[in-house]
């Protein structure tokens, strides 16, 4: 059991639907009073009307300077301060490198690193307040560990994440703020429902517990990782994948 993370204030980025639902559920369920942040405002909202506890949304688009900022900003009215940043937004669109405009390469870097650095800084002012700063990201297995043909752009910006928190973390820690990120393998949601039945199959066939995850799986290791037991634990990742990374072929599955 967990010291109680009741009454904490927390920012979920891309918290409307998907993995960023299930980590706004759970830190819900443990009390915190979590701002819902996506770009539509009504999906936000609906979500947080779902989870109550408090809950409560906010539009804007982590890609953007300003509305960063307004996000931080609204999370400390609301809450009279912050103490974590779930930075969960992304997306992931699959296209081949022949195919690819070099506009959606600038998009996915903008939205899943560029977005990153933003909601960081913006939050950082907030979260040296607290006593208890925290900063959970969410990465992907795709590109730190594994690859995936359409992907080149996505792993590029799920890899560069942890590149940024390896630095950003020990810049971070003079304020006693830890950063830490999960690594999802296949986790089930509407973004990944919208690859097909077919991906699905093939992709719990590959996995040793052979099931896609579902979000709260997330959602409890980013809950690890901004309790007080996470204390010492900075710039560190968390593999949440039924074990997908591990055989070396078809057959160690057999
Ligand atoms: P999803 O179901 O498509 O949800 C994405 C969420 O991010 C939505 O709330 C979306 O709302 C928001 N969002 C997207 N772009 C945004 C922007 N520019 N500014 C603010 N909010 C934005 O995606 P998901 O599958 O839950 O993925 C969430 C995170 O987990 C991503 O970082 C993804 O890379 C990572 N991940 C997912 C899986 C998986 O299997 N699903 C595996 C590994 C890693 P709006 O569109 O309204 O803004």
């Amino acid at each position: 059991m967990l010291t109680s993370i009741s009454g904490r204030s927390v920012i979920v980025t891309g918290g409307s639907k998907g993995i960023g639902k299930g980590i706004a559920r759970v830190f819900a369920n443990q009390g915190a009073r979590v701002l819902i942040v996506s770009r539509t405002l009504a999906e936000g909202e609906a979500c947080a009307e779902e989870l109550g506890n408090g809950s409560s949304a906010f539009a804007a688009d982590v890609s953007d300077w300003d509305q960063s900022q307004a996000m931080a900003a609204e999370a400390v009215e609301r809450h009279g301060g912050l103490d974590i940043l779930c930075a969960n937004a992304g997306c992931f669109p699959q296209t081949n490198i022949e195919d690819m405009d070099p506009s959606e390469w600038d998009m996915v870097m903008g939205t899943n690193l560029k977005g990153n650095f933003l909601s960081v800084k913006a939050c950082l002012p907030a979260l040296k307040k607290s006593d208890q700063g925290r900063v959970v990201l969410t990465s992907s297995i795709t590109g730190p560990v594994t690859g995936f043909p359409g992907w080149s752009h996505y792993g590029a910006s799920k890899s560069g994440q942890l590149g940024f928190m390896r630095t950003a973390c020990i810049e971070l820690a003079k304020f006693n703020i830890t950063m830490n990120a999960v690594l999802p393998g296949n986790i089930s949601t509407e973004g990944l429902d919208d690859l097909g039945e077919d991906y699905i199959k093939t992709m719990e066939a590959s996995i040793p517990l052979k099931k896609i995850g579902v979000v709260e799986d997330i959602g409890n290791a980013a809950l690890f990782l901004a309790s007080k037991e996470a204390n010492y634990i900075t710039g560190q990742t968390i593999i949440v994948d039924g074990g997908q990374i591990l055989p070396e072929s078809l057959e160690a599955l057999e």
